[in-house]
């Protein structure tokens, strides 16, 4: 029985990770389950799993909600202060790291350092700290499990296969919902257009990243830190099915891929009962139904997001917690209509060019850089 906790229970990985759960009682047991404001939803959590301990980012959402469970033996939590509890619990073994942003920072260097074995969905948390994480990692000994499909893919590939033999990841991309269009036509797309993606029901914030390709960069970032690989040695691949999650060529040239319908099922039950394999239910490839498997390079100039990740991974040190910061305010701007599609990428790169590089931030100097960025960027508005 492994017992877990959830950062970000109510959203699209979270609800995922606990239908895992509950196909799997009697492997996993669910400790502690986070939230951001769902009040409705962690409640049936709560009483459907039963967890010892719950937070909400708000006290006045945990007031609320601390009254509605008050016949249940849980304590509810809030803030920075209670997931961060909730993160070095003595009961739990793995964390799921399925919030969003980089607010899942300090929480998840919290319970790397009390031991906890991570399920890391939260790429935020990497590209900004990846520099202070990896050692961690390293070590306390700990495990850390790829979530995002892509790293999850290039993770199963490499099981059997020495890090030195890698000669490079070539990390697919659906393209999202843009492909295909040039900046000329991209000026007029709302949000309800870039939330149409074509092949996964995600978050807004990572659907919106999708549509940039901003997700894309981000986890060319993650790939880095995870994999230790050079910027230089990871490609990004557009394929438009999504079938094939991600590959690594070796030194011979040979190529292991890993394939499968798009669904994030797979990459998290893999992350929770990593090296066992456990059988899922759902849909298989169908080859001969799909026919034609199609591969191009992404245009970067039009989408803008690759570049600027590859720049920001180059510049190295603080930007790209610059590039991550200014793209979070970018995209939740966006979400509220107050700026165009387009406008996201100027926003990152006004953020990127003022920005002061400091080479190797600590903790404390993350979060400041993040609060600079969003202060530059209100002060542009
Ligand atoms: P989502 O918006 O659906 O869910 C986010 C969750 O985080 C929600 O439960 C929300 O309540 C919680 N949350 C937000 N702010 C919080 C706060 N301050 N305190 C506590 N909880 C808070 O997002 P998602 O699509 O599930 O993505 C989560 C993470 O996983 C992101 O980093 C994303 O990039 C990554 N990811 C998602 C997918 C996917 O298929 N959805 C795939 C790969 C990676
Ligand atoms: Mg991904």
């Amino acid at each position: 029985m492994k017992k877990i906790g959830i950062l970000g229970s109510t959203g699209s990985i979270g609800t995922q990770t606990l239908d895992i759960v509950r196909h799997n009682r009697d492997d996993l047991h669910v400790v502690a389950l986070a939230a951001g404001s769902n009040i409705g939803l962690l409640e049936e959590q709560i009483r459907e799993f039963h967890p010892l301990y719950a937070a909400m980012w708000n006290e006045e959402a945990a007031r609320e909600l601390r009254v509605k469970v008050a016949d249940i033996p849980v304590k509810i939590l809030s803030g920075i202060e209670g997931l961060i509890e909730i993160s070095t619990l003595p009961d739990i073994e793995m964390l799921v790291t399925a919030i969003v942003g980089m607010i899942g920072l300090r929480p998840t260097i919290a319970a790397i350092k009390a031991g906890k074995d991570i399920a890391l969905a939260n790429k935020e948390t990497l590209v900004t700290a990846g520099h202070i994480i990896m050692p961690l990692v390293k070590k306390l000994g700990i495990n850390l499990l790829p979530v995002d499909s892509e790293h999850s893919a290039i993770f199963q590939s490499l099981v059997a296969e020495s890090p030195d033999t890698i000669s490079k990841i070539l990390l697919t991309a659906s393209g999202g919902p843009f492909r295909g269009k040039i900046t000329a036509e991209l000026p007029g797309k709302t949000k309800n257009d870039a939330l149409r993606h074509p092949n996964w029901a995600m978050g807004q914030k990572i659907t919106i990243d999708s549509a940039t390709l901003v997700n894309k960069g981000l986890e060319v970032i993650e790939a880095h830190w995870l994999f230790d690989i050079p910027a230089e040695q990871i490609k990004v691949i557009i394929h438009p099915q999504s079938i094939i999650h991600s590959m690594v060529e070796f030194v011979d040239r040979g190529i292991i891929a890993q394939l499968g319908i798009p669904d994030m099922k797979l990459p998290i039950q893999y992350a929770l009962f990593y090296p066992e394999r456990k059988p899922l239910k759902g849909e298989s490839v169908d080859f001969t139904a799909i026919q034609t498997l199609t591969f191009e390079n992404p245009d970067t100039e039009t989408f803008k997001g690759l570049p600027l990740a590859y720049k920001a991974l180059a510049d190295g040190g603080s930007m790209p917690t610059v590039y991550n910061a200014a793209n979070e305010k970018a995209v939740s701007l966006f979400l509220q209509d107050k700026i165009g599609f387009l406008d996201i990428y100027e926003i990152i790169e006004g953020a990127m060019n003022q920005h002061k590089i400091i080479p190797s931030p600590n903790v404390e100097e993350i979060l400041t850089v993040e609060l600079e960025t969003y202060r530059y960027i209100n002060a542009i508005q």
